[in-house]
């Protein structure tokens, strides 16, 4: 195993808000884009104090409705993925893990899928997270799963849904690409947990994988009650604005749609967008999301991501197309096979469970190198988030306080012409969004 140290340092955000009222502070974080509408500041504060709404632009942020004090702002700095954002916990790590600059902690690479025809099928690339959560439940190793599903009222966005049976699993398969507030009510979770004894595995994306880790440091029900912490590898989601113009060029008005399933259905299978007007629309991958990735408009805090690849996971799925992303051909064939990484003993333990009971097929397994080919795109940003945040800060932006995430090291495989690239781009975006 390589060097992994943990440095501790002072907390920049804390330093550059100090001098905000605590509903000023929490405006920062929006203002300045690092909200990723997770909705954990809504669970701890509570909805009488901070509820998500939809602001201008179509996002999903926090607006606090009462004058907050300096405790909850305080206890949400320190949970908020967009102020703060960890590796995996070192408790975690065993003398025997791997570690990989780029991947971080890991003990096994895989190439894999889910045992059950359908739900590979049906899910977004192997159905691995779906098949691992089927096998929770059908084991009674867990009592739920909290996860996501489509939203009700606005079909382009997740929201929280807890399945207790393999089929509620089933039907909350596939990935949303909107906003996902995942850890809304992740407070009530815990304090039924409390009051039943209930155990339950989480999966979301890696942000709200941090937002828990986070949470984990205020309140040990976490960890007590959340007994697996699984995500997807996550390139960022579709702002809303952006998912409007994809719609636009395919003639559909977004405020229409009553249903859109993003994936699924094959590898990654179509697009599948229904509208009031009972209209059935279905594009390949490619085609929404564009060939050069034209169709990725990105949140701000999703472009200077540091954790896109699930670090704090107990184990990650993605996809595994060499380039990151499927051809014209491959598209419509590919019956979808995760890449999957797992970080922790108890990841291990919980894919060899899953596969002797038939949930999972391990395909082949694979290197980090393997993964540098799947995600070409991760290792990019990877190795830009550091001269970004330097970017960040020097227009005084809000940058997450980050640890464990080996960014300053990976910079320094870019050329210095690259990283002040970086750098100046990053400060330029970070001050057009102080000023808008
Ligand atoms: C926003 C986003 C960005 C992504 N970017 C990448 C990428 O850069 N590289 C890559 O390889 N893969 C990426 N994926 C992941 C990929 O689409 C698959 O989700 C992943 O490979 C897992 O596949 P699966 O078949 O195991 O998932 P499934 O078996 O279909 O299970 C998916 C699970 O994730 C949950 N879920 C879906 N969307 C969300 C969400 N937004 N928030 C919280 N929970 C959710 C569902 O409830 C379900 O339990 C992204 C997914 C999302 C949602």
């Amino acid at each position: 195993m390589g060097a992994f140290t943990v440095r501790k340092k002072p907390s920049y955000v804390r330093g550059l808000l100090r001098d905000l009222s605590p509903n000023k502070q929490l405006e920062r974080i929006v203002d300045d884009g690092m909200c990723i509408g997770c909705g954990i500041c809504e669970s701890v504060a509570g909805a009488d104090q901070v509820t998500m709404q939809i602001a201008e632009d179509g996002s999903l942020v926090p607006h606090a409705k009462t004058t907050i004090d300096d405790t909850l702002i305080d206890q949400i700095l320190g949970l908020c993925p967009g102020t703060k954002v960890e590796g995996l916990p070192e408790r975690l790590v065993q003398p025997d893990s791997q570690y990989d600059e780029v991947w971080g902690i890991w003990r096994q690479m895989h190439l894999a899928y889910a045992g059950d025809e359908q739900t590979r099928f049906r899910s977004s690339t192997g159905g691995l997270l779906t098949a691992l959560a089927q096998f929770l439940i059908d084991s009674g190793e867990v009592n739920f799963i909290l996860h996501a599903r489509e939203d009700e009222t606005i079909p382009a966005f997740g929201q929280n849904t807890v399945s207790r049976s393999k089929e509620e699993v089933a039907s909350a398969a596939g990935s949303r690409y909107g906003p996902t507030p995942t850890l809304k009510n992740i407070v009530g979770v815990l304090d039924q947990c409390e009051a039943t004894g209930e155990t339950f595995a989480f999966i979301g994306t890696p942000c709200d994988i941090s937002g828990l880790r986070n949470l984990a440091q205020q309140d040990a029900r976490v960890d007590q009650y959340c007994v697996y912490q699984l995500a997807m590898v996550c390139g960022g989601f579709m702002k809303p604005s952006g998912l409007s113009n994809v719609m636009n060029e395919h003639g559909v008005n977004a405020d229409e749609i009553t249903s859109l399933r993003y994936r699924g259905y094959g590898c990654p299978g179509p697009t599948r967008i229904e509208t009031r007007s009972a209209e059935i629309i279905e594009l390949d991958y490619l085609d929404f999301w564009g060939e050069d990735d034209s169709g990725w408009d990105l949140p701000h805090r999703c472009k200077i991501c540091p954790d896109g690849i699930g670090d704090a996971t107990d184990i990650a799925a993605a996809d595994s197309w060499d380039g990151g992303a499927p051809d014209r051909q491959g598209q419509h064939s590919d019956p979808g096979s995760n890449s999957v990484i797992v970080r922790t003993l108890a990841g291990e333990r919980l894919l060899a469970a899953a596969v002797k009971a038939g949930f999972i097929q391990i395909e082949s397994s694979i290197t980090p190198r393997d993964m540098d080919r799947f995600q070409p795109h991760q290792v990019k940003k990877k190795q830009a988030v550091w001269s970004r945040f330097v970017g960040m800060r020097a227009a005084n932006s809000v940058v997450p306080d980050v640890r464990g995430l080996r960014l300053k090291p990976l910079a320094r495989r870019n050329s210095i012409a690259e990283n002040l690239a970086q750098a100046r781009g990053a400060k330029k975006r970070a001050k057009q969004l102080l000023r808008d």
